[in-house]
């Protein structure tokens, strides 16, 4: 931004004492300008108006301090730095205001920026398929349509269309639940998070939860075991050690005060070494003989054997449900590659229980993640077909020799657009599930890394600011000196987009980068 701090405009030659006024166009000349039109027309009157006053103000404000520092070339700050270049390009001769064709790009800029969605799509190029900060699972197509359909049409969301009467919203997904889980009954609440909150303030308020020290997770964005129980009512009670917990432990802890035995599943961790832990089929039978009931937060909560799809085992909620748990809490956008929800599954009368408890008035969900998790859910009934059509499962299995021969194809072009200062090479690299499931595993997989040719400082930085600053911003991975593009979450018509969007990326590294922070 080399623009001098004092536009010709405010340099005019002072007539006596005072100065001259400034001079800019009035809001109304702005606003009945034929240019203008398209502006009124797209964002209104009442907001075309406010944002040409205010640009007009702090022109004014600019255009004043420009003259306070009577052209002495003061350092533009980076927040006028655009605004002034505007300025200077748009005041046409010395004393003359701005025109008002430059004043319209300026307002349409501003106007195009408010009005930017702050929800906005991304590159998910880190490797991790199931992001919790990208908004974990994408949709299949089925799922899509089902919730555009709700948005625009009244649901029997509760209602019974077979008998007129009031429905149950639960009822929708239950019996596809059942039929996926062998469980008895299916409740559905907001995440799983809030899943687990329910199924403690109900079953065991005021009363206590056994649960292996080992098993006292963190989920990352502050969802604990201890603090959930806390917050639920249900008094934590610990036992074994981090590194091993036995069945005797668990017998020795259960009494009259016990509400439910509880395991929780080490989503985002391993304890290997000297370990010990106790599973279900052995922890639920000692619950039986001490009639407690037996919970298990599954977490990523998968309905199919992954292994039949070359992904490593994790167990199924069937499983779970067979091996003796009475309630089973799981997330509908992990592995289970459904909308947001947390599913409780399990015994019948427990579920109704749960059903009165007044918070699960409070944590229900609405009708587009009901709209989008029936089509999921159907999908599981055709097994066979499951990878090509549930879009997580697809992006679990692409083989690295897809992603390969997209990294050759994007190379050239990304290399073309970076120019000398960066270097582009194709590379395996490796992918993770993510939101915590099965953690220590990894999928290969391929892509691009860049790394700075030069000495420059903060090269890497700097392009992963680029590259998040462009209009569908790129979202990679810095490690070991290089910016990681995985190209697992890249299907092909984002393949297009992303190549298309390189010219813009190529335009804007000769450009100073753009500032930090929310628009
Ligand atoms: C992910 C997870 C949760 C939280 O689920 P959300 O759907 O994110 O609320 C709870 N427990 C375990 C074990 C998890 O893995």
């Amino acid at each position: 931004m080399t623009a001098p701090a004092s536009s010709p405009a405010a340099a005019a030659p002072a007539t006596g004492d005072k100065p001259p006024a400034i001079r800019l166009p009035a809001v109304h000349l702005i606003l009945s300008d034929p240019g203008c039109q398209p502006l009124i027309e797209q964002y209104g009157r009442v907001q075309t108006t406010d944002a040409a006053r205010a640009l007009l103000a702090e022109l004014r404000a600019m255009l004043l301090a420009a003259r306070r520092d009577d052209g002495a070339g003061a350092p533009a700050s980076t927040a006028t730095a655009g605004f002034e270049a505007s300025v200077a390009r748009s005041s046409a001769a010395a004393g003359a205001p701005p025109e008002i064709a430059g004043l319209l790009v300026m307002l349409a800029e501003r106007l195009q920026q408010a009005n930017r969605s702050h929800l906005r799509a991304v590159f998910n190029l880190t490797g991790t398929v199931l992001h919790t900060n990208l908004g974990r699972a994408l949709l299949p197509d089925s799922a899509v349509q089902a919730v555009a359909e709700a948005l625009r049409w009244p649901m029997n969301l509760e209602w019974d269309i077979d008998t007129g009467t009031r429905g149950d919203r639960d009822n929708l997904v239950e019996e596809l639940l059942l039929e996926l889980t062998g469980a008895e009954a299916a409740t559905i609440v907001n995440n799983n998070a809030a899943a687990v909150l329910l199924m403690l303030n109900t079953l065991a308020l005021g009363r206590e939860v056994i649960v292996s020290r080992g098993e006292l997770v963190e989920i990352g964005g502050a969802f604990r075991i201890p603090d959930v129980m806390t917050r639920a009512g249900a008094v934590l009670r610990e036992v074994g050690s981090t590194n091993r917990t036995h069945l005797k432990d668990y017998a020795e802890a259960a009494g009259p005060q016990t509400a439910l035995m509880m395991k929780v599943h080490c989503s985002n961790y391993e304890i290997t070494g000297f370990t010990k832990s106790v599973e279900l089929p052995e922890l639920a039978p000692l619950a039986r003989q001490h009639n407690i009931a037996t919970a298990v937060d599954l977490g990523s909560g998968t309905l199919v054997d992954l292994e039949q799809y070359g992904l490593p085992h994790e167990t199924t909620v069937r499983e779970t449900i067979a091996a003796g748990a009475d309630l089973v809490t799981f997330s509908g956008d992990k592995l289970l590659g459904g909308p947001q929800c947390g599913i409780i599954v399990g015994r019948a009368d427990l579920i109704a229980q749960i059903k009165k408890n007044p918070l699960k008035r409070a944590l229900r969900v609405g009708k587009l993640t009901l709209a989008a998790l029936e089509p999921v859910l159907a999908l599981y009934r055709a097994p066979d077909l499951l990878p090509e059509r549930l879009t997580t499962l697809k992006l679990l299995t692409r083989p690295a020799s897809a992603m390969r021969a997209q990294a050759q194809a994007i190379l050239a072009p990304l290399q073309a657009a970076l120019g000398a200062a960066y270097a582009v090479s194709a590379e395996p690299m490796t992918s993770q599930i993510g939101s915590g499931a099965l953690p220590v595993d990894q999928l290969p997989s391929f892509g691009l890394a860049i790394r700075p040719t030069g000495k420059a400082s903060n090269a890497l930085g700097k392009l992963e600011q680029r590259l998040r600053a462009l209009p569908l911003p790129v979202i990679g991975r810095v490690a070991h000196d290089a910016l990681w593009l995985d190209l697992r979450c890249l299907n092909d018509a984002q393949q297009e987009k992303f190549v298309a969007q390189l010219q813009q990326l190529q335009q804007t590294m000769q450009a100073p980068l753009p500032a930090q922070g929310r628009a």
